[in-house]
């Protein structure tokens, strides 16, 4: 898998040492867990997907995660790209609506031994106030504009990486530079699960 993520571009070492360490057959439903290492989505349930590694590395580039980063996930899902950051020394915060996806993702991250990942159930348009100020900022699903808390909850000086648009949509990297001013820069598209709102609770 890292040397598909190599062939297709990727070339930082760190994100790659880190997508070499976790296992993503462990996130994946068992009809899948034998096509875990390639460069695929897969469907985790409740219509999300888990991302595929491409799209994984290439976000985590962009967040050039420091030891010790405060970051914050919208979009748990299967938990995987939270254990990445993880991986590459982040304090993790990560939030998901979809309470099923919440459970298993936070049970698993524990078993795994994840201790500096924080699951919550949440809708995460409002960010999660309560943790902030964040180095960093990442959103796993489709947007169709920045909701303005996630830039109001990111520290000065730090990094929101989020996909914007309609079915296809354009990662965008916000950089916010003072109280006020905020840098924004565009790289590639894809093609996430949209982002909602509202909760879906288990058995609703
Ligand atoms: N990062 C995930 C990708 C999951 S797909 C992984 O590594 O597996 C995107 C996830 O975002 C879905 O689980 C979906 O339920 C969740 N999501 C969508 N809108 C959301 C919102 N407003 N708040 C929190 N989670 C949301």
């Amino acid at each position: 898998m890292v040397d598909t993520l190599r062939g297709r571009g990727i070339t930082d070492e760190t994100v790659l040492t880190a997508m070499g360490l976790v296992p993503r057959h462990f996130f994946l439903e068992n009809a899948f867990e034998a096509h875990a290492y390639e460069d695929k989505p897969f469907p985790i349930g409740h219509e999300q997907t888990i991302s595929q590694p491409y799209t994984v590395a290439y976000q985590s580039v962009l967040l050039d995660i420091k030891s010790n980063d405060k970051v914050l996930e919208i979009g748990t899902g299967s938990g995987y790209q939270a254990a990445i950051l993880a991986a590459l020394g982040a304090r993790v915060y990560t939030v998901e609506r979809q309470e099923a996806l919440y459970v298993n993702a936070k049970n698993l991250l524990v078993e795994m031994g994840f201790h500096t990942v924080y699951c919550f159930f949440r809708d995460g348009s409002m960010g999660l106030r309560e943790y902030a100020p964040y180095q960093k900022i990442i959103v796993t699903a489709g947007v169709p504009i920045v909701p303005n808390p996630l830039k109001q909850q990111l520290a000065v000086g730090g990094i929101l990486v989020i996909p914007v648009g309609g079915a296809v949509q354009e990662m965008l990297r916000i950089r916010r530079l003072s109280e006020t001013e905020f840098q924004e820069e565009r790289f590639d598209r894809f093609r996430f699960v949209p982002f909602l709102e509202g909760l879906n609770k288990v058995g609703e």
